[in-house]
C-alpha cells in the first residue's frame, strides 16, 4: 500500500436493505459499508476502491494539516461564541433582537444545528470537533446556522443571506469539511 502519514483502522459492515457501497471516516477508522448479499469475491475490489477514494481525500485535507494548527482558536466559552455570532449578524442586521445561546456539542456529522423553542428562543449546537478550530471556521459555521434563523432550507435565498453574513462563506466550507475530515480521522 502507498505510504501516508497515516494510518488508520478499518472496519467493514455488511448492512441488511442498503444496495450501494460506500465508506466513510469516523473516530478514527475507515469504515466501509457494504450490502449484505454482496458476493464475497468481490469485496477485496470494492473495499480496494472505497479505501483509495477516502485516503484521497485525507491527503488533500492533509494538506492543511500546519495550516490549521497554526491558527487555532481559543474560543470556547458560551458568551465568546454568542460574542461572535453577534458580530456576524450584525453585519446585516441592526441588532441580534431575539434570545441566542450557542455551546458545542458532539454530533455526528453535522457541523451544527439551529433550533428554534416554542418560546422563540434559539439555540446553536455547533460540533464540538470545531472547538479548536481556526476562528475563521467557526465564523463560517456560525454564520451557515445563522442564516438559517430566516430561512430554513438550504435554498437561493438562504445562500443570499449567507454570503451577506459570511461573503466567503464557499471557501470557508470547503476548508471546514478538510477539518472535519481530519477530525474525525483523529489526526489532530
Ligand atoms: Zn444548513
Amino acid at each position: 500500500m502507498e505510504k501516508y502519514p497515516f494510518q488508520l483502522k478499518e472496519e467493514v459492515i455488511f448492512k441488511k436493505g442498503i444496495r450501494c457501497c460506500s465508506g466513510r471516516i469516523r473516530e478514527g477508522k475507515l469504515l466501509y459499508y457494504l450490502p449484505r448479499q454482496m458476493k464475497r469475491e468481490l469485496v477485496e475490489k470494492v473495499l480496494a476502491e472505497i479505501r483509495q477514494n477516502l485516503i484521497l481525500r485525507l491527503k488533500d485535507a492533509y494538506r492543511y494539516y500546519n495550516y490549521f494548527r497554526k491558527c487555532q482558536s481559543h474560543i470556547h466559552k458560551s458568551y465568546e461564541l454568542k460574542k461572535m455570532a453577534e458580530e456576524i449578524y450584525t453585519r446585516k442586521y441592526s441588532t441580534l433582537d431575539f434570545s441566542l445561546t450557542i455551546k458545542f456539542r458532539r454530533q455526528k456529522t453535522v457541523m451544527g444545528t439551529y433550533r428554534r423553542k416554542k418560546d422563540g428562543k434559539v439555540v446553536i449546537y455547533i460540533n464540538d470537533h470545531f472547538k479548536n478550530a481556526p476562528e475563521f471556521l467557526l465564523e463560517y459555521v456560525i454564520a451557515h446556522e445563522l442564516s438559517h434563523h430566516h430561512f430554513s432550507g438550504h435554498d437561493q435565498a438562504f445562500y443570499r443571506e449567507l454570503s451577506q453574513l459570511c461573503p466567503d462563506h464557499k471557501k470557508k466550507r470547503k476548508l471546514a469539511n478538510q477539518y472535519l475530515l481530519l477530525k474525525e480521522a483523529e489526526i489532530f
